[in-house]
């Protein structure tokens, strides 16, 4: 589904020039590196504040703590996303509030959000799911209006930005009051290893967040709150500072490997291709279509005989998952997610896709759908 491999090689001297000072100078935690990152991430988002961390589900959790948010009080979020959006807030005792979401851009829909508000309502988590971002402006008016946070997970969605009706642009991640995002190796800016980072503008916000992943210490060794310990490594940050100078690149090269498969898929009445809403741009985490009266599976076991991968991000709805299985909810409840579920699939999606492989993988593909 990705080559890091290939994208490694044309960035070797530079990453293996930051690794090894790290290990030179000893800096492993902390240090120059994290700092310089921090920093470069802060100006390539026009954020005020970036705080690193461990990875993308402690950004979360971290970022839930840092709000206060207590037992009891619900959050709002997508029926269709990775496990980690709705874990944190379980695991925290949080009351996880599931709603459905758009069936053209999976991404979750603000009108079943405000629906889904209580008077235990806290937050709303929207996920920028597959790349591009939910609709920030209907979310944020809602968010105004009810007194909530809005927590995003921008997890796959680095580098998109946030187009408003007056036309201004924001980055994905720095819209709502926190963002959240992961460093893991396949995400679109990925390290050698886990990493994360939080971002907001709220500067009372980023200084508790820094409390909580420094084990709620405010002075040293003077703990004012339960925290955590979550860290970005100065080895994960000196390779991310390299990648982050590439990132508009790698996404553009995420567009290009989209519209090829797009222009492949067009019109056809078996598969329908990724829409992108007008209010964001796409930097295509994954390339995810729609399988309409082909069987799926059979699809992929041909894909993978041809020795493409293809993947169904996400097999289970939210409230199917047997750790989540919840009296409140039930097959049938959200129905746009469940019929996603069942028909979606995913096609290899990286920055080193070139002509040949992605005629390859269409004509692939295109072999099955014509033929079933
Ligand atoms: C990857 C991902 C996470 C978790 O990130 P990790 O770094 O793996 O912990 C959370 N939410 C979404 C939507 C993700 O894709």
């Amino acid at each position: 589904m990705v080559d890091l491999k290939s994208q490694y090689e044309k960035i070797k001297p530079a990453i293996d020039k930051g690794i090894q000072e790290v290990i030179d100078t000893c800096a492993f935690i902390n240090g120059p590196y994290v700092n310089n990152f921090q920093k470069d991430l802060e100006s390539y988002l026009g954020c005020k504040h970036v705080i690193p961390c461990a990875n993308g589900t402690d950004a979360l959790q971290v970022t839930m703590m840092a709000l206060n948010l207590q037992p009891g009080d619900e959050v709002i979020t997508t029926s269709f996303t990775f496990i980690a959006t709705a874990e944190v807030i379980a695991l925290l005792g949080l009351t996880p509030v599931l709603v459905d979401v758009l069936p053209d851009t999976f991404n979750i829909d603000p009108v079943a959000v405000e629906k889904a508000i209580t008077p235990k309502t806290k937050a709303i988590v929207p996920v920028h799911l597959f790349g591009q971002c939910a609709d920030m402006e209907a979310l944020n008016e809602i968010a105004k209006k009810h007194n909530l946070h809005i927590i995003e997970d921008a997890c796959q969605a680095i580098g998109a930005d946030y187009i408003f009706k007056d036309g201004s642009k924001k980055k994905a991640g720095t819209i709502g009051i926190v963002g959240c995002t992961s460093f893991f190796p396949s995400k679109n800016l990925g390290c050698y290893g886990d990493g994360g980072a939080i971002f907001t503008n709220d500067d009372e916000l980023a200084k508790q967040i820094r409390v909580v992943v420094n084990h709620g210490m405010v002075v040293r060794y003077y703990h004012d709150y339960v925290g955590v310990n979550s860290r970005l490594d100065s080895i994960q940050a000196a390779v991310l500072g390299v990648k982050l100078q590439h990132l508009d690149e790698y996404c553009e090269a995420r567009n290009y490997a989209a519209s090829y498969y797009n222009k492949a898929f067009a019109y056809n009445s078996k598969l329908i291709t990724p829409a992108t809403a007008n209010n964001t741009t796409h930097v295509f985490h994954q390339y995810t279509l729609v399988t309409k009266n082909i069987d799926r599976a059979a699809l992929i076991a041909h894909l993978t005989q041809k020795e493409i991968p293809a993947m169904i991000y996400y097999p289970v709805p939210m409230h199917m998952q047997k750790a989540y299985l919840d009296p409140r909810y039930t097959e049938g409840d959200f129905p746009v997610t469940e019929a996603l579920c069942a028909s979606v699939f995913s096609l290899p999606m990286h920055t080193e896709l070139d002509d040949e492989q992605l005629k390859y993988i269409t004509d692939c593909v295109l072999e099955f759908v014509n033929n079933n």
